[in-house]
């Protein structure tokens, strides 16, 4: 570390360390170790005693030097046995160090002055030019929260396994601490169950995973999986199973061992943020990603504006500039919203025109807000980063996030509030023109950065699938064939089934399947081919290649949110939220299945018979296109659109693909049939 060396050698401050270690545990023995190999000046701190966690092991803990591939690089080694044979290795390799290590002393935070850090601590305060946190996981043990747990039997910590002689004994968790309580406790007490909310001990290791397996063959141990505790009693507890079945067992002992809390207080004091953490600043980028996201795609299917605004389109570019100057243009800009509203509610809106005008009062609103926003992010960027500026892949990618935002804003803006479109083309021709580009950029990046096979089929795949029959077909190829008499005559097949009116859209669906993509299945014009197509596409297609294949072949090698997902999403893959609640989140998607379903068979009902609703004497369609509206606001635009992509930095790219997307629920009913169905 350069910076390092630099402010070393012109620390003249006697009372300043090169580095302050916190926590004298293996980790921080090891920092001490190395640091006084490089002739550094330190010290290390510690709270209650060195190596205090490993103390407190319980009696002939076994020790496992895992994971066994892992070279150990520290001048302190470890190796298997039990926790006594572990002390006496660990206090032997340092006995003649002489470590300056100070036991007895708690920091409390660290405070970072101009590049010095303070240590702050219940004795005296120290100076220092780095700070290694070296705490472990010393957090408080995490509970249960079921009645009975202050019961003096609950434990959530093993001292001696002998105190467990002759007794009925449920130790709940499924990480090592857990397993290795009942491994210990099996050979004094009556009986062990392990209860555990998983099918299986997948974060365990391996070895005492192999030991507890003995242990149940012997019917010494028993295992409750995916069961949670519901109450302990003073001589039993009450167990639920997944399928809600009440297990009652005779107990004398609980061992709660599911893991402890990070230390957050510790670090919060100390302005630490932990991986995963946002700071003020990255919740405010991820609030201008959704506004930036909102302007796109509410932007796009929003009403034209300009007659409003300016009576007539401009004719020019500069006609464009000359009017962004003008008082009158920024007074009605200014009243917009209430002209919005009052087209909204007014009794001669077109029930078609709903969506537009919601869709062009929420992009006003969202431009405002990503304007305020953007211009205060850019401010913070230029006075704390300029000197962190680089030319790499990152500055490249930011440079790319914001030239796609003024873009954007510049289309929306220009084509709704002054009628001009850039090179002549909509605002959807360049949505899907950079959302093309966008797959192809970072898809690139992708096989740069990952140069296996599979990669390099898989992210082709979804590149040629976006670029050519979601855009390049129908915006260029399909139009051009139409106008040379390629695809027909007027009344020909084409024209008045595949593209009835020139609606080369349509040509999407070939890719897009229903309910993923409404379209061919819900507008004024179902034609016979799309009805059919989209029923085998949806119904045979698919479940075929879900079934020989399982469900990533589509999400991963075909479709265009599995795409973006893959290549723009790729670096925050880690990101995505796992555990329990994340799970429950993915059933939404299979609401948005059934919602599709009614308002997609309503409309073809609709269609076949005319049948009008009892007592409102209005027809079946009407109902389909009053909720088609809701469908279409709350999943098309806010969940898949703006959330979907919005949250991509901070959820990974998978968000709309796992919990929201209608066809990836249909997949995964298809995939309980596959051959790669997921136990
Ligand atoms: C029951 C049990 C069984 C385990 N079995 C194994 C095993 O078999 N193999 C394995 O590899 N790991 C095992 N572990 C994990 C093991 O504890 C860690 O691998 C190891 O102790 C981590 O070392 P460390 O130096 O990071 O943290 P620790 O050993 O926890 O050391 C941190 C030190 O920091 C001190 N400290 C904390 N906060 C402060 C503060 N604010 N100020 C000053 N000092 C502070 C603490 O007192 C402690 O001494 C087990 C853990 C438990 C609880």
């Amino acid at each position: 570390d350069e910076k390092f060396k630099k402010q070393k050698t012109s620390n003249n401050n006697q009372d300043v360390f090169d580095i302050v270690i916190i926590g004298a545990g293996p980790a921080g023995i090891a920092a001490g170790l190395e640091a006084q190999k490089q002739n550094l000046k330190f010290i290390i701190l510690e709270s209650t005693k060195k190596f205090s966690t490993i103390i407190n092991f319980p009696k002939g803990k076994p020790i496992y030097a895992e994971p066994t591939d892992y070279e150990q690089k520290s001048d302190l080694k470890i190796s298997d046995g039990i926790k006594e044979s572990l002390l006496e290795e660990l206090e032997s390799q340092i006995q003649d160090k002489h470590l300056p290590i100070t036991e007895g002393t708690y920091v409390t935070k660290i405070e970072d002055e101009n590049n010095i850090f303070s240590v702050i601590t219940d004795k005296k305060n120290y100076k220092a030019l780095r700070v290694i946190i070296a705490i472990g996981k010393s957090g408080n043990s995490r509970t249960l929260d079921v009645p009975g747990e202050e019961f003096p039997k609950v434990f959530n910590r093993l001292f001696d396994p002998a105190d467990a002689k002759d007794k009925d004994v449920l130790v709940v968790g499924g990480g090592d601490s857990a397993l290795e309580t009942a491994i210990l406790t099996s050979e004094y007490a009556k009986s062990v169950s392990i209860s555990y909310r998983k099918p299986s001990f997948a974060r365990a290791k391996e070895g005492n995973a192999d030991k507890v397996k003995r242990l149940v063959e012997q019917n010494k141990v028993k295992l409750l999986m995916e069961t949670n505790v519901n109450e302990i009693k003073e001589d039993r507890v009450i167990i639920e199973s997944s399928d809600k079945e009440k297990i009652e067992l005779k107990n004398d002992m609980v061992f709660t061992m599911i893991g402890r809390e990070l230390p957050t207080e510790f670090f919060n004091k100390s302005n630490i943020k932990m991986e995963g953490e946002l700071s003020l600043i990255s919740k405010l980028q991820f609030l201008l990603l959704i506004f930036i996201s909102g302007v796109i795609y509410f932007g796009k299917s929003s009403a034209d504006l300009y007659k409003y605004t300016l009576g007539e389109k401009v004719d020019s570019f500069s006609d464009f500039f000359n009017q962004l100057f003008t008082i009158e243009f920024w007074g009605k800009f200014i009243s917009l919203p209430a002209y919005l509203l009052e087209t909204l509610t007014s009794d001669s809106i077109r029930i078609w025109s709903v969506t537009k005008y919601i869709n062009a009062f929420v992009a006003y609103i969202v431009l405002i807000g990503a304007l305020i926003l953007g211009s205060y992010l850019l401010l913070n960027f230029l006075k704390n980063y300029k000197d962190k500026f680089a030319l790499n892949w990152q500055t490249f990618k930011y440079a790319y996030y914001i030239f796609i935002a003024i873009f954007f804003s510049y289309v929306f803006f220009g084509g709704r509030y002054f009628g001009i479109e850039v090179f002549g083309k909509s605002q959807s021709f360049w949505y899907t023109a950079f959302y093309s580009v966008t797959i192809l950029v970072f898809g690139l990046r992708r096989i740069h950065v990952k140069p296996t096979r599979y990669i390099k089929y898989q992210t082709w795949s979804l590149i040629l699938i976006q670029a050519l029959p979601l855009f390049i077909l129908p915006e260029f190829v399909f139009p051009f064939l139409g106008k040379i008499g390629a695809l027909g005559g007027e009344n020909g097949f084409v024209f008045t089934q595949v593209f009835p009116n020139q609606s080369y859209w349509r040509s999407y669906g070939i890719v897009l399947a229903w309910p993923l993509n409404f379209s061919n299945l819900y507008n004024g014009n179902i034609t016979t081919f799309w009805l059919i197509f989209s029923l085998v596409q949806t119904f045979v297609f698919i479940p075929a290649i879900v079934y020989k294949w399982g469900k990533g072949a589509y999400c991963g090698w075909i479709c265009s949110c599995g795409a973006l997902a893959e290549t723009l999403g790729d670096e925050y893959r880690t990101l995505a939220p796992h555990g329990a609640k994340a799970k429950k989140w993915e059933n939404i998607g299979q609401w948005v299945l059934l919602a599709a379903f009614i308002i997609t068979g309503l409309k073809l009902i609709s269609i076949l018979y005319k049948i009008e609703i009892p007592i409102i004497n209005e027809n079946i369609s009407y109902t389909a296109d009053f909720f088609q509206k809701f469908y279409y606001i709350g999943i098309d635009v806010i969940f898949a659109g703006v959330l979907g992509v919005g949250v991509y930095f901070f959820l990974s790219g998978r968000v709309w693909c796992r919990f929201g997307c209608p066809l990836a629920a249909l997949m995964h009913i298809y995939s309980r049939f596959s051959k790669y169905r997921i136990l």
